[in-house]
């Protein structure tokens, strides 16, 4: 990597050499515009923005493969982005360098319905893609919260999850092959060339490698996704209850009772009072907590599974309510989809910010979890609004502070060190889908022991250099 002094040098005759390969129009240096490119969605981008020397926008394969090349001559990082809705920090250029925009590539290539399968570029906006996929009865159903803005790009970077991670998976579930721009320049594509096969066993699966590498490993520009038909209907159940504990009791006894819901979400006193600031009209009855289940399939099978649900969440909750009717089973669901934008309603005048927000921790200890983060805001003097993916442990703790009290934001940042150690306290992880990014590198050692050092063999492997998105998992130590 180029070292302080010659930086400025090094970088305009780059941009200069980037804007004749390419296009001048497909090369930024602006600082205005590069300002844009200096935050994502994390607190820590809103404390310490880490601003680019140089933004390429590739309109081709063959754009990424000539700056990656470019930057690998002069020894310049490339950190690739997508739409910067990562709440770590994943996006940012720590060490400056070239941030390659990758959501201009939004183009669907091709549906091979037939094959259940579809072929993307990476800048496609996960909505868009499903919107596209619901005219032909199909649905790529990892489901993130932030689903009309992500890229599929960075959801497999990220190997997101969201609400319907119980049944449905990961996003690495559905990809079956890629293509992707190594640390060299050199394209490769992963998982078979000119493969429409649903399943393969050949070869190391380097498709696995590239998801969830946080652009660490190689640029990904193109996709193959496996599709599936989208679910006929949908039902709901709603839960109270007065206790914590028995939030967790009532999952387990569910699945146990042999049944997959489409999702199980929990919102905690705090989110149940922030939805009903948030959007009155919404109207959820107080409570300790709330338990939204979800179930998807055909009609008579949803309508069964609801009232089975019922059945068995009764035994622990105060209240049930179930409905397999569009309308009622919309309602019950948008209280669980404002929760996100309703947190910072909780306290007027200041914002939510993603701080220790995404610890995912062993079902049994769900309530515990629970418990503790509420404690853990007391003692920090915090507002914290809590939901969450109950039925994968992955919770979602959202402090809503003053955002320009420096007292304020030490002390957010002192919760949510709290809040990752009692995940790893607690038996889970300190990221259930939001991934290491800037934020979370302190805990990979104590995480991963030796499996980091392997990690750091793999990327020293694919990027000898150091230019892919430096300063990220290893922090400086790469
Ligand atoms: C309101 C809100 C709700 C959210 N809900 C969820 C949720 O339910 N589940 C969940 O998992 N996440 C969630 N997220 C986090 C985030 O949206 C996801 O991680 C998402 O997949 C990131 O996509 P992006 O396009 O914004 O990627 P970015 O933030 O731009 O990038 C994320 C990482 O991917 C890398 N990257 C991006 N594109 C490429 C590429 N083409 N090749 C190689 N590397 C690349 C970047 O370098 C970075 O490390 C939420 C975020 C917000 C703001």
């Amino acid at each position: 990597m180029v070292g302080p002094t010659d930086t400025a040098a090094v970088m305009i005759a780059v941009a200069a050499r980037l804007r004749r390969e390419l296009s001048p129009a497909q090369v930024l240096t602006d600082p205005a515009e590069l300002l844009c490119y200096s935050y994502d969605a994390s607190f820590e981008s809103m404390l310490n923005p880490r601003r680019p020397d140089v933004v390429v926008l590739p309109a081709a394969t063959a754009d990424v493969a000539r700056t990656v090349a470019v930057a690998a001559q002069h020894r310049v990082p490339v950190t690739a982005r997508g739409a910067s809705t990562g709440q770590a920090g994943g996006a940012l250029p720590v060490h400056g360098g070239i941030v390659l925009d990758m959501s201009r590539l939004d183009q669907v290539v091709e549906l091979d319905a037939e094959n259940l399968q579809v072929i993307v570029q990476p800048g496609i906006v996960h909505a868009d893609l499903n919107a596209f996929l619901a005219r032909h009865g199909l649905i790529f159903p990892p489901d993130p919260g932030s689903s009309r803005m992500c890229t599929v790009g960075g959801m497999v970077a990220n190997n997101s999850r969201g609400m319907r991670a119980l049944k449905y998976g990961s996003t690495g579930d559905y990809v079956l092959g890629l293509e992707v721009v190594l640390a060299s320049g050199e394209v490769i594509t992963t998982g078979s060339l000119g493969s429409r096969a649903l399943q393969s066993s050949s070869g190391l699966e380097l498709t696995r490698l590239f998801v969830g590498s946080e652009g660490l490993l190689g640029v990904i520009t193109q996709l193959r996704l496996k599709v599936i038909p989208v679910p006929p209907a949908k039902g709901m159940v709603m839960a109270l209850f007065d206790e914590l504990e028995q939030t967790g009791r009532s999952v387990v006894a569910t699945l146990r009772a042999g049944i997959l819901p489409s999702a199980i979400e929990i919102l905690d006193s705090s989110a149940i009072q922030a939805v009903n600031l948030y959007r009155p009209q919404i109207r959820l009855p107080s409570a300790e907590a709330i338990l939204l289940y979800e179930v998807d399939g055909n009609p008579p099978s949803i309508a069964h599974d609801a009232e089975r649900i019922a059945q068995v969440v009764g035994l622990f909750a105060s209240r049930v309510e179930w409905s397999t009717e569009p309308k009622r089973v919309a309602a019950l669901w948008e209280a669980r989809s404002v929760v996100g934008a309703a947190s910072g309603q909780v306290r007027p005048g200041a914002a939510r910010v993603y701080a220790g927000e995404d610890i995912c921790v062993p079902l049994a200890r769900v309530p515990e979890a629970l418990r503790t983060i509420q404690e853990t805001a007391r003692r920090n003097d915090l507002t914290v609004v809590t939901y969450g993916h109950i039925a994968t442990g992955n919770l979602h703790p959202a402090p809503v502070i003053d955002v320009a009290n420096p007292d304020e934001v030490a002390r957010v940042q002192l919760f949510a060190d709290e809040i990752h150690r009692l995940a790893r306290r607690l038996g889970g992880t300190v990221t259930g889908e939001h991934g290491v990014g800037l934020t979370r590198i302190a805990y990979m050692r104590e995480e991963h022991g030796g499996a980091l050092d392997v990690m750091r063999q793999l990327k020293r492997t694919l990027d000898p250099l150091g230019i892919l998105n430096p300063g990220k998992l290893f922090g400086a130590d790469c």
